[in-house]
C-alpha cells in the first residue's frame, strides 16, 4: 500500500457517503485519499474503468470500498446504449435478453461474467445489473432479483464472501406509493441475500418539489421494514435530507454533476455525437446546498458580503477561501459533502432531523435571500429552500422515526428467512 495513504478506519458506524468519480476526476480523488478524507466507497462506471485503473488500486486496502458498476442498466436502455466505452465488457451481449432468458442459463452466465471482473478486478463491492422497471410488476424485476441470486451464489464460489452485492432498484417514484406495488417490491426483495438497496426513484433529485420529497422520505421509511441499509441515488443536497429524516442509510452522489436520476435520458434515443460532452464542474454553495457555474461563482463573490456568507472557510480545504473554491471545485465538494454527512452522522438519531431543519435548511433559506438579490440564478434556490423547510417542518410535526441502517457497505448475515433459491 502506498504509504501515503492512511488506513480508514471508522470507529463507529457511520452514515454511508458514496462518490461517483466522473471521467476526469480521478486526480482531485487520488489527492484527498492521501489526505486521508473518508467515503465510504467511490462507485466506479465500467465505462470509465482503465482511466480509473490507479484510483481503483489505491483503494485496496484502504477501507474505502471500490464499487464496480456494470452500467448494465445504461446497456439495457434506449438512450444509454450509445454511451461510449460500454461495448468492450463481457456482460454487454446480455443486455438485450429478455426477462426469460435472464432467468436461466443466461442470468447465469451474466452473474459469472460479473463476478469475474469483480474478482480480478478487485473490487470490494458490486452493484447487481439490474433493470429500469416500469413499474413493480415488470418482468424484468424477477429476473433482476434471480440473476443477483446468481451472482451472490458466483462470488461465493470464488471466495468473495465478503464482497457486498448492492441492489439498485430504480422505479417510478409513483409506484412505492400503491400500497399493492410496494408490498410486492418489499416481498421480492426481502427474500433476496442483498446488503443494501440503492434507491432510483424518479422523478426526484436536487430540484424536488415539496411533494416528492415528502414521498421520498415516507418511501425510504416504508422500505426500512427490508432491515437493510437503502442508499439514496443521485439525489442531491436533498440526500442530506432524507438521511436526517432517518429515510435513506447513505447516498451517492456525482462530484458536483449528476444529481437526479433521469429516466427519461435512459428511454430516450440519443444522438451518438453528443456522447463525448463533459460538463465543467460547478461550484458547490455550501452554505445554501446549491451548486453554481464558475462565472456565476464569480459575480457572486465580487460583493463582499457573499464572500462572509457562502465562501469556504474552512482552511484545509479552500485555502484562498472563494478563489479555491472557483479554482478547484471538485475539491471542495468534495470536502464538504463528507463533513456534512459527518455532521448529521455525528448528531443523536432522534435529534437529526430537528438539528438538520434547523441548523441547515432554515439558514440556507435566510441566507439563500441576499444571495438571490446578488446572482438571479439564484432565485429558484431560494424559493426551493422555502418549500422544503416547509414540508420538513410538517413531517417533524409527524414525530420520530426509527433511525436508518448506515449503509457503510458491510455484508450483511443476519439470519434471513427463506432464502431465495439459486436453480
Ligand atoms: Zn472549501
Amino acid at each position: 500500500m502506498n504509504s501515503q495513504l492512511r488506513l480508514l478506519q471508522p470507529t463507529k458506524p457511520r452514515l454511508g457517503l458514496y462518490l461517483r468519480p466522473g471521467r476526469n476526476d480521478h486526480t482531485v480523488f487520488t489527492a484527498l485519499l492521501a489526505e486521508g478524507r473518508a467515503v465510504s466507497g467511490l462507485v466506479l462506471d465500467a465505462r470509465n474503468l482503465e482511466r480509473h485503473r490507479q484510483l481503483r488500486e489505491n483503494l485496496i486496502g484502504n477501507g474505502v470500498h471500490a464499487v464496480l458498476d456494470t452500467d448494465f442498466m445504461e446497456m439495457s436502455t434506449t438512450g444509454g446504449t450509445v454511451l461510449a466505452g460500454l461495448d468492450t465488457f463481457p456482460w454487454r451481449r446480455f443486455a438485450q435478453a429478455t426477462a426469460s432468458q435472464l432467468r436461466g442459463q443466461a442470468g447465469r452466465d451474466l452473474a459469472a461474467t460479473v463476478a469475474d471482473s469483480v474478482a480480478t478486478l478487485d473490487f470490494s463491492a458490486v452493484l447487481a445489473p439490474t433493470h429500469l422497471l416500469a413499474d413493480a410488476r415488470d418482468p424484468f424485476f424477477g429476473a433482476d432479483r434471480t440473476v443477483t441470486a446468481y451472482l451472490r451464489a458466483e462470488l461465493d464460489r470464488r471466495g468473495h464472501l465478503d464482497t457486498p452485492v448492492f441492489y439498485p432498484l430504480a422505479i417510478p417514484a409513483a409506484s412505492l406509493r400503491d400500497p399493492t406495488q410496494l408490498a410486492l417490491i418489499l416481498d421480492g426483495l426481502r427474500s433476496l441475500d442483498l446488503d443494501a438497496v440503492w434507491l432510483r426513484l424518479h422523478p426526484f433529485g436536487a430540484t424536488a418539489g415539496p411533494l416528492a420529497l415528502r414521498h421520498y422520505i415516507e418511501t425510504g421509511w416504508q422500505l426500512g421494514q427490508l432491515g437493510l441499509p437503502i442508499v439514496g441515488e443521485h439525489t442531491g443536497t436533498i440526500g442530506l435530507a432524507l438521511m436526517a429524516f432517518g429515510a435513506v442509510g447513505g447516498i451517492e452522489s456525482g462530484i458536483t454533476l449528476g444529481e437526479r436520476f433521469d429516466a427519461q435520458a435512459l428511454n430516450r434515443p440519443r444522438d451518438p455525437r453528443g456522447s463525448g460532452y463533459i460538463p465543467q464542474p460547478r461550484v458547490y454553495l455550501h452554505e445554501i446546498g446549491a451548486f453554481v457555474s464558475r462565472a456565476v461563482a464569480r459575480r457572486l463573490f465580487q460583493n463582499r458580503q457573499m464572500i462572509a456568507a457562502l465562501g469556504c472557510r474552512d482552511g484545509s480545504c479552500c485555502r484562498e477561501g472563494v478563489d479555491s473554491m472557483i479554482r478547484d471545485p471538485r475539491r471542495h465538494f468534495v470536502i464538504r459533502r463528507t463533513s456534512e454527512v459527518e455532521r448529521i452522522g455525528g448528531v443523536a438519531p432522534d435529534a437529526r432531523a430537528t438539528t438538520y431543519v434547523n441548523d441547515v435548511v432554515r439558514r440556507g433559506a435566510v441566507l439563500s435571500g441576499p444571495a438571490a438579490r446578488v446572482a438571479l440564478e439564484l432565485v429558484p434556490v431560494q424559493r426551493r429552500l422555502e418549500r422544503w423547510h416547509g414540508t420538513l417542518e410538517a413531517l417533524l410535526r409527524q414525530g420520530q422515526r426509527p433511525a436508518p441502517i448506515p449503509a457503510v457497505g458491510q455484508r450483511i448475515r443476519t439470519a434471513r428467512p427463506k432464502p431465495y433459491s439459486v436453480g
